[in-house]
């Protein structure tokens, strides 16, 4: 049995090696590094994937968010909802950019940001939402634009973790992940469901004239080179990075679909077990597991990690501190015990080893490792 990593990006890239090698190579023969034609190639190439009228590569996700604020024009003091239990980034950029990040609760069963809970957080000084799409399925978007539209709101749709996700909207209408809000970001974080090898990250919108916008700010603010119309930053996806990312966007819907088995694997392995809480699938959404995440019910987690790791398994925390909780957010509007719902999971979770690579003796090890120590 080959060693059980988290994520095995090795064993991916061996399958892949002789084209992306070539494009790599190609991209140094051509001395094309910024901007060259693999970047245009991808923008267009993603395009197509997400059926969005526009693609802006840059840097990486967190960029992403940030550029996507700015091109929105939002302001110091503007506030902007988003779910305590998310990866940083998140919150980072709304906090960066002077805006005050309003925090929420999410649901129990999906660990999505729960519509209720931003209805309830909207002031007169709340100008956008951030539903992130945790772990590999949608937030509810239907409830998350109805509350939007009512409330005069952005929505900026963090796809960091759902990329190639089809959301199904309550009229029977499918839509990729991202491409619903008035704007969508992504990463290419190598771990990511579509990664590249080393930092990238994208912006999508339909908008014609917020993708300028966009352009311009990746771009120093610059339309007409050296005429600076306002205050942007420098987030370029290289032409190395393009390159690796068109060779493997082609294959985004079979590493999903991997990742989507080794998730049925582990549903069926750990279905009905009373200390064990499998991913609950939520109605609006395909599910592209960038995290396998169990709820862990009376098991002493520690102890259930440390034994995993002996037996060289590795296991992670997906999110062992809530945002409220984290000593750069601390805030006297949230207190502990203020986000119940998410409260429970940091202490309930585990993620378990999740990508395109798992083979099913490891599967088979994992579960029988796992069933062990939960019913000795
Ligand atoms: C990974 C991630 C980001 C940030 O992406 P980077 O490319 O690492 O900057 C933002 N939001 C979420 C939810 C993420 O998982």
């Amino acid at each position: 049995m080959k060693n059980i990593q988290m994520v095995d990006l090795f064993s991916q890239y061996e399958k892949i090696q002789p084209e992306v090698d070539k494009a790599v190579l190609e991209v140094m023969r051509s001395s094309a590094f910024i901007n060259g034609p693999e970047v245009k190639n991808f923008q267009l190439a993603l395009e197509k994937y997400l059926d969005v009228n526009h693609v802006i590569p840059c840097a990486n996700g967190t960029d992403a968010l940030q550029v996507a604020m700015m091109a929105l024009g939002l302001k110091p003091g503007d506030e902007v909802i988003t779910a305590t239990f998310t990866f940083v980034a998140t919150a980072e950029v709304i906090a960066l950019l002077g805006l005050t990040p309003v925090l929420v609760d999410v649901d129990p069963d999906t660990f999505l940001i729960d519509p209720v809970q931003v209805a309830k957080a909207i002031t007169p000084k709340t100008k956008a939402i951030v539903p992130v799409h945790l772990f590999g399925q949608c937030a509810n978007m239907d409830e998350i634009m109805a509350i939007a539209k009512e409330n005069n709101l952005y929505v900026i749709e963090d796809n960091a973790q759902a990329i190639g996700a089809d959301y199904l909207h309550k009229d029977g209408k499918k839509a990729k992940a991202g491409t619903i809000g008035h704007v969508g970001t992504t990463s290419f974080f190598p771990s990511k469901n579509l990664g590249c090898y080393g930092d990238g990250g994208a912006i999508f919108t339909n908008d014609d004239a917020l993708a300028a916008k966009i352009r311009k700010v990746v771009n120093h603010g610059m339309d007409r080179r050296y005429y600076h119309d306002e205050i942007g930053v420098n987030s370029r996806l290289d032409s190395i990075q393009a390159a690796i990312l068109n060779r493997k966007l082609p294959l985004l819907d079979s590493y999903n679909a991997a990742r989507q088995s080794a998730a049925d694997y582990y549903d069926k392995a750990f279905a009905n077990h009373p200390k064990l809480i499998t991913p609950i699938r939520a109605k609006h959404s395909t599910h592209v597991f960038h995290q396998y995440t169990l709820k862990l019910v009376d098991v002493n987690r520690e102890a259930l990690i440390s034994f995993l790791n002996e037996k060289g398994i590795p296991a992670m925390i997906y999110y062992p501190v809530a945002l409220h909780m984290q000593e750069a957010y601390q805030d006297e509007r949230y207190k502990e015990g203020h986000f119940p719902v998410t409260e429970g999971l940091v202490s309930q979770v585990i993620s378990l080893p999740m990508h395109t690579e798992l083979a099913e003796n490891q599967l088979d090890f994992i579960k029988e490792s796992l069933l062990t120590f939960v019913n000795q």
